[in-house]
């Protein structure tokens, strides 16, 4: 039966488990309204690429991630997938969304100013994804009549999104990861096909395509395949709040937004910018970027080692070999990321438990003139009282070492985990109010990733000139 087979399809259905950012290359602005009567704002946001059917995963964002995976993990199977701009044997299909079209959200990410702490009312963007849980069908066609070329993609394809595969934007954070639910292998019969054809005179006929075989995957989280993990719980010992609107809060403005929980992105920033602080204390002002003036993009992987650590250290080149001279990255954008190197580091937040109690808290803005209270100045801000939230670090190693941190990485990053687990490192807005401060608890690094390590060395290594 199946030997007379002419054309195969392999018919996936995967869901995101993280938000899934695939932009379409636009920027769309919105309005927004803090409370009613109040003026609108607008505010610009990268919007994701949208089919008829809503938003979708264009091929060419799946299909470049898995030829990369093919190419290591089966080289038959990546040979049949053909070249840039030369047809291979496999035609991938959009992943269109399967169910109630959903209706993206807009993240926001704060961008923190290093120097006084505070968000800038420049640097923030609004991004737009599709939550997690949002689910796709994707069809790839085979223009091969074996058998087992149409079994090896669909094995490939299932082990592919076995291996927690990242799609789109912002991946080093923990967006677009999936996980494959269905997926089945259809072929259609020659004879069948000329059946069809012969009845059906008027108009392409439907194809006649048979089930082969189905299977489902095992619903879970896909975690714990990237390497080691260190797990701590974080507590607030105050209120905590995250802004979710595109505006810095003034003294004297309501900020009326819904509270948020803390992202994984604005964790990130804020353990950033403890390291940073930490390489300008070792280094003075080259001992990291600075917000405004980032390293130099990397191009390609392989120039990681040539790039310096530090200025001084380019200064110091540029005497040995002014014709080899490069801009420096800096030992912040090596560990957690720059553009054109994804972070070793993965982060992920949950809450941990029931929402927390939402308070209020009144603010009342003093007339400096007057010395009164100034009643159209007064605002409020609701915010969540003492969350706690799951915090998982996901560290790939292999990663670290091709940064070039593999004698100071875990250094610096347990010098801002002690910092964090002391209660230094404020997260969100409102430091200065008090908002934001982490419960002090106790960090082992004697277990997991920091058993084997001598921290003393690293921290050594981390405090030497190249
Ligand atoms: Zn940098």
């Amino acid at each position: 039966m199946s030997a007379q087979a002419m054309r195969w399809r392999v018919v996936m259905e995967f869901k995101t488990t993280t938000p899934l950012h695939i932009g379409s290359g636009e920027t769309q602005t919105a309005a927004r309204q803090d409370r009613p009567g109040s003026p609108k704002k607008t505010y610009e946001y990268k919007a994701v690429a949208r089919s008829v059917s809503g938003p979708y995963v264009p091929a060419t964002g799946f299909k470049g991630s898995f030829r990369t995976f093919c190419l290591g993990a089966d080289a038959e199977l990546a040979g049949l997938m053909g070249e840039e701009g030369c047809a291979g044997a496999f035609e991938f299909g959009d992943a269109e969304p399967l169910g109630v079209p959903q209706h993206p959200a807009r993240y926001a990410n704060v961008a923190i100013d290093r120097v006084t702490r505070t968000a800038s009312d420049q640097r923030l963007a609004h991004t737009e994804a599709v939550a997690a849980g949002a689910c796709f069908e994707m069809e790839v066609l085979i223009r091969r009549p074996e058998e087992q070329v149409a079994k090896s993609l669909a094995a490939a394809l299932k082990a592919f999104a076995d291996g927690t595969p990242r799609l789109g934007a912002g991946t080093g954070d923990g967006w677009g990861a999936i996980l494959w639910t269905k997926a089945r292998l259809d072929y259609i019969d020659r004879d069948e096909l000329a059946k069809v054809l012969g009845s059906s005179p008027e108009g392409p006929p439907p194809l006649p395509w048979t089930r082969q075989s189905e299977s489902s995957s095992l619903d879970g989280e896909g975690e714990g395949k990237e390497g080691p993990t260190i797990k701590f719980d974080i507590e607030f010992s105050g209120a905590f709040l995250i802004q979710s609107h595109p505006d810095e809060p003034k003294e004297k403005e309501p900020i009326g937004s819904v509270p948020e929980g803390l992202t994984s992105s604005s964790l990130r920033g804020a353990l950033r910018a403890q390291a940073e602080r930490i390489l300008r204390t070792l280094h003075g002002d080259s001992g990291a970027c600075q917000i405004g003036d980032p390293c130099a993009p990397l191009r390609a992987v392989e120039d990681l080692d040539q790039r310096p650590l530090t200025a001084a250290d380019v200064d110091q080149m540029s005497a040995a070999a002014s014709s080899k001279r490069r801009p420096p990255l800096c030992r912040a954008c090596r560990l957690f990321g720059a553009t054109g190197w994804r972070s070793p580091l993965r982060i992920r937040v949950r809450r941990d438990g029931d929402p927390p109690v939402v308070k209020q808290q009144q603010f009342v803005a003093i007339d400096r003139f007057t010395g009164g209270v100034a009643g159209k100045k007064l605002f409020a801000t609701s915010r969540p009282w003492r969350p706690r939230f799951h915090v998982s670090l996901g560290l790939d190693l292999g990663r670290l070492a091709g940064a070039g941190a593999s004698d100071w990485g875990l250094g610096l990053l347990a010098l801002v985990l002690r910092d964090l687990a002391e209660g230094d490192v404020a997260l969100g807005w409102g430091a200065s109010k008090g908002y934001g401060v982490v419960k002090p608890f106790s960090f082992d690094f004697q277990t997991g990733v920091f058993k084997d390590v001598d921290l003393d060395t690293q921290v050594k290594s981390l405090s030497e000139r190249r």
